[in-house]
């Protein structure tokens, strides 16, 4: 089975072919970070228009690096959302072109099953088992009994840690996404500024990263106010230690009250140098299987689509022509 996946859900266009949902044959990812940086954000508007001047060139490109025609393919895969509305509409409409065309199953993907299952491009899953996903639009907690079963036990009630990361980053002046920046700054630093750790309440798996973000933003204005040199390291690194004690606590405090016999971690902010140290040292510590995607399978791409797609495969839940883009798309009832 061959299924090529498609991803538009924000800024970078991405087609992937997937072989029997865990083979890669091409993952081809191009990035608009270098246009959207000069604004210091996505502007929506313009991410669909690169989409649309991209696509059809990492179509062709994502054949040529699989050395497939596209009468090989099995089904198309598109990341149906959640994302920016006129972003996902580029992919979908080439996915249907594609479907119609070669007559074959059109499939809508849950962009966070994806970010879930780009595990599975390189580990084998166990279930039950817990995933931790930390994006840039999503921080839950996922408790997956089987396969393609999501149910979120936990999220966030504000910022993603993902956008407060990046947040926080524009604050200290550094370069749009943030998030790998401020890492770095982290890294090298040798002390960090005690700041406070948001726990909610003490069964909850929920997270909150607004008042950590006011926390920093209000250390840098009175330094700012008192004419002092603020060392941006120490900021940094104060901000890393405190998002990633919260959410490897609760993560590990799910895998232990739900039984899960393995954590995987999911979504770009699973990159984090800090966040992959700590929650490998504290799992080989309680003995728990932790599943870790590679660098370039964390950040979207459509080779996490394809993965997911799998499972949509097997059950043969195919769309219909009239898919539509879901901003908002829940993740429970994407479940297969
Ligand atoms: P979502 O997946 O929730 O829809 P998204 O697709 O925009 O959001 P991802 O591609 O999953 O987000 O991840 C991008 C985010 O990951 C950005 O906020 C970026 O700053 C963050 N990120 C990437 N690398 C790192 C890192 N090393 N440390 C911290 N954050 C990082
Ligand atoms: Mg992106
Ligand atoms: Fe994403």
């Amino acid at each position: 089975t061959y299924i090529m996946a498609i991803e538009t859900s924000c800024d970078e266009t991405s087609v992937a072919i997937i072989e029997n949902g865990t083979v890669i044959r091409s993952n081809i990812v191009s990035s608009q970070i270098e246009t959207h940086q000069q604004f210091g954000g996505v502007v929506p508007e313009i991410a669909s228009r690169k989409h649309v001047e991209m696509i059809t060139w990492i179509i062709e490109e994502a054949l040529k690096v699989a050395q497939l025609e596209l009468s090989d393919l099995s089904a198309i895969a598109v990341t149906q959302g959640p994302g920016l509305v006129g972003a996902l509409l580029v992919g979908i409409i080439a996915a249907k072109s594609l479907s119609l065309a070669l007559d074959i199953p059109l499939i809508g993907v849950h962009h966070i099953a994806g970010h879930i299952y780009a595990n599975q491009l390189v580990h084998t899953l166990e279930y039950p088992l817990i995933s931790l996903v930390v994006s840039g639009g999503h921080t839950e907690i996922v408790y997956m009994e089987a396969p393609g079963q999501f149910k979120i036990i936990g999220k966030t009630r504000d910022d993603a840690a993902g956008e407060a990361y990046d947040k926080v980053a524009r604050a200290l002046g550094l370069p749009y996404p943030g998030g790998p920046f401020l890492d770095r700054l982290a890294q090298e630093a040798e002390e960090s500024i005690p700041l406070p750790r948001a726990w909610l309440e003490s069964d909850s798996y929920d997270f909150s990263f607004s008042g950590l973000k006011s926390a920093v933003l209000s250390v840098i204005n009175q330094a700012k106010m008192k004419g002092l040199t603020l060392n941006s390291g120490h900021v940094a690194r104060g901000f890393q230690e405190s998002v990633v004690e919260v959410v490897v606590e609760k993560a590990l405090r799910a895998v232990k009250a739900y039984g899960a016999k393995q954590l995987i971690l999911a979504g770009g902010v699973a990159a984090n140098r800090g966040l992959r140290e700590r929650l490998t040292a504290s799992c080989e510590k309680l003995e728990i299987p932790l599943l870790i995607p590679p660098l370039n399978l964390c950040t979207d791409n459509a080779a996490m689509i394809g993965a997911a797609a799998f499972l949509k495969w097997e059950k043969q839940q195919f769309a219909s022509l009239d898919l539509k883009a879901d901003p908002s798309l829940s993740l429970e009832a994407w479940s297969v």
